[in-house]
């Protein structure tokens, strides 16, 4: 099996267990556990913030109108969803669309850290307040940091990442679309960047060591360089026939 199958199979075995979860008050709510969807080997990961009516129905993140824009800024650097991995900081919906609880975001970010552990993106897009403030472990808000890229560690992997305005706080304020829309802009030429260099291995123990609860800066002092999975790969993704495999779960839409 090849790296890139074996990170789909990985990535389908945490999918199993996330369908069924059960660690917080939304699973008495939710339709559909909203696990992620697009590419398992790519790139490029966008995290929003929670699922809302159209993904608990479908299952899928960002297939409302802020997917559609989502879409339209992808389809404008030349990219398509099957190019990225979407994913959000709630994989339940929110009942009435709320605000997250600390709670619940606490109970799943887990998940969130095992999908970035597993795709090995480079660059992460952060969509809004609360990705940008879990994946950043701090308070500052999106207004502020929105287009400002740095290295962070995510999870255990190192990582561009990349605030951006959440593409539904943009649907309904031209001005916000516009900033969200130059910021985007900038995707392909970070990309290009490269992975940045990962930080060195948890010393072995007795048992493995958990997923630290957020990032932390990266180490400016170490040198750049392509991942392991971003060489296998190819750029965004797409391997180097240009086309990554087709879907092995429907649901789970990966590609
Ligand atoms: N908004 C989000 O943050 N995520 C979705 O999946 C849909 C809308």
């Amino acid at each position: 099996m090849s790296g890139a199958e074996q990170r789909r199979e990985r990535l389908k075995a945490v999918y199993e267990e996330a369908r069924r979860c059960e660690r917080c008050a939304l699973k008495d709510t939710r339709s559909t556990v909203v696990f992620g969807s697009g590419n398992a080997n790519a790139e490029l990961m966008f995290v929003g913030e929670a699922p809302g009516a159209n993904e608990d129905r479908m299952g899928l993140p960002f297939v409302g109108q802020a997917g559609r824009l989502l879409d339209r800024l992808l389809g404008e650097i030349g990219l398509e969803r099957r190019d990225v991995f979407v994913a959000n900081v709630l994989q339940c919906r929110p009942p009435d669309n709320r605000d997250p609880h600390p709670r619940e975001i606490e109970a799943c970010q887990d998940y969130l850290y095992r999908k970035v552990e597993l795709i090995e993106p480079v660059m992460i897009c952060t969509l809004g307040n609360f990705a940008t403030k879990l994946l950043r472990g701090d308070p500052t808000g999106i207004s502020r940091l929105h287009g400002r890229e740095e290295v962070r560690v995510v999870g255990a992997r190192a990582v561009r990442l990349y605030p951006l305005y959440h593409p539904a706080a943009a649907l309904y304020t031209p001005s916000m679309l516009e900033t969200l829309r130059g910021d985007f802009h900038r995707i392909p030429a970070l990309l290009a960047l490269g992975a940045p260099a990962q930080p060195p291995p948890p010393p072995a123990g007795p048992e493995d060591e958990r997923i630290e609860p957020h990032s932390r800066p990266e180490d400016p002092e170490r040198g750049a360089g392509p991942s392991p999975g971003a060489r296998e790969r190819g750029r965004n993704g797409a391997g180097e026939s240009g086309r990554a495999p087709a879907p092995a779960v429907a649901q789970l839409g990966l590609f």
